[in-house]
């Protein structure tokens, strides 16, 4: 039994001529949670997203929502919303008419739509400013009102294209923590397209990554960010160092080796093979950096090559003497205890614990 605002995507492809833009996605998106969709320019995010709310087709596969078959049903009748990240307010018309503007046109009388705009206003804190025009208020105001005049219509399901993109920094974590407050008072579904990880893992129950139109992973921030199923999900939410290299030892710790020599360790999955190809991902805030040169296992030595200051941890970037580069985030505790410089000769070590096998 699907709950109201559940969407499944069954196999949904959307092509333009010989561009596949959304190949074969299949997924199923919780009633009532907020779901990110990140990934590159160019990978299908917004067609998918425009795919849900129906102002594009898909040329093969099923969308439901609420266990209904809406693939070829009209925008106004699938019980979706999108807010579009130009806001697309009516210049002319003050706050709430702008918002009341969708009860009109389901042909709600005057007195009724007024009132139900007023109390959507109060619900992005906007009441005070009803009267005025949307010219004589700030972007992230107008962004209220762009959102209030999606949710009017009681939509099971709230469609967002990257809705916090055109804000200032501020305003955007103010904006954020707001679109949060909202989801879990309405209960209905988000669907939140960003091209921002720190967002999408603030906000999502369930973050879908995407590349070149497919979904790469599909979970909790938690799954996606410490334990990525592959090096591009790794590579692409951040916060890792991927190692590429050849499994060279299989026992209840298995061995790697990368091309230059470098050994690591990790605790091997199921089936695999002596000298296959493999990869694993290091979290950059579980790697020490001692002084010197000092070879061994799960270890890495290099020169620093930059060092940058991010406030509660600092970025310490090494390239190895085969060129490869290492990120460390370490404390700025640890970073200020012990400095260091472009052109210091140090070792990166980490545990065998504080990596994780990468499928590809
Ligand atoms: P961005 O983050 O830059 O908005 P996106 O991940 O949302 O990118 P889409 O807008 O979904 O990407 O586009 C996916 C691909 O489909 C792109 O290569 C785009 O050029 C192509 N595409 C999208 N809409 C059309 C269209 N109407 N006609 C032809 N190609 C299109």
């Amino acid at each position: 039994m699907s709950k109201p605002g559940e969407i499944l995507l069954d196999r949904v492809t959307r092509s333009f001529g010989q561009m596949t833009a959304v190949k074969s996605v299949t997924e199923t998106i919780e009633g009532g949670s907020y779901c990110c969709m990140i990934g590159p320019s160019g990978c299908g995010k917004s067609t998918l997203l425009r795919m849900i709310a129906g102002h594009e087709t898909p040329t093969s596969g099923r969308i439901l929502i609420g266990g209904r078959d809406v693939t070829h049903a009209r925008t106004g009748d699938r019980g979706t919303a999108l807010m579009f990240q130009s806001y697309a307010l009516f210049p002319h018309l003050n706050l709430t008419d702008n918002v009341a503007f969708p009860l009109r046109v389901a042909g709600f009388d005057t007195a009724e739509r007024r009132r139900k705009a007023r109390e959507m206003l109060d619900r992005v804190q906007l009441a005070h400013l009803a009267d005025r025009l949307p010219a004589q208020l700030s972007g992230g105001q107008q962004q209220r009102v762009a959102l209030a005049r999606a949710l009017i219509a009681n939509p099971e399901v709230l469609l967002l294209d990257e809705p916090l993109s055109a804000l200032d920094e501020s305003l955007r974590l103010k904006m954020r923590s707001e679109l949060k407050r909202l989801q879990s008072e309405l209960g209905i579904t988000f669907i939140h397209v960003t091209h921002t990880q720190p967002e999408a893992m603030a906000l999502a129950d369930k973050v879908i990554v995407m590349d070149h139109g497919v979904i790469e992973q599909a979970g909790s921030p938690v799954e996606v960010y410490d334990r990525p199923r592959s090096s591009y999900v790794a590579r692409f939410m951040g916060g890792q160092n991927v190692i590429t290299g050849r499994v060279s030892r299989i026992g209840s710790e298995a061995l790697g080796e990368t091309p230059d020599g470098t050994q690591f360790s990790f605790v091997p999955p199921a089936g695999i093979t002596l000298g296959q190809d493999m990869a694993v991902a290091i979290r950059r805030d579980r790697i020490c950096l001692m002084p010197g040169h000092h070879q061994g296992i799960d270890s890495l030595c290099g020169q620093v090559s930059t060092t940058e200051y991010q406030g509660s941890y600092v970025k310490v970037e090494i390239e190895s003497a085969s060129g490869d580069e290492f990120a460390v985030h370490q404390t700025d505790r640890d970073f200020l205890a012990h400095p260091l410089h472009p052109g210091d000769e140090v070792t990166a070590r980490w545990g065998v614990l504080d990596t994780y096998y990468l499928s590809g």
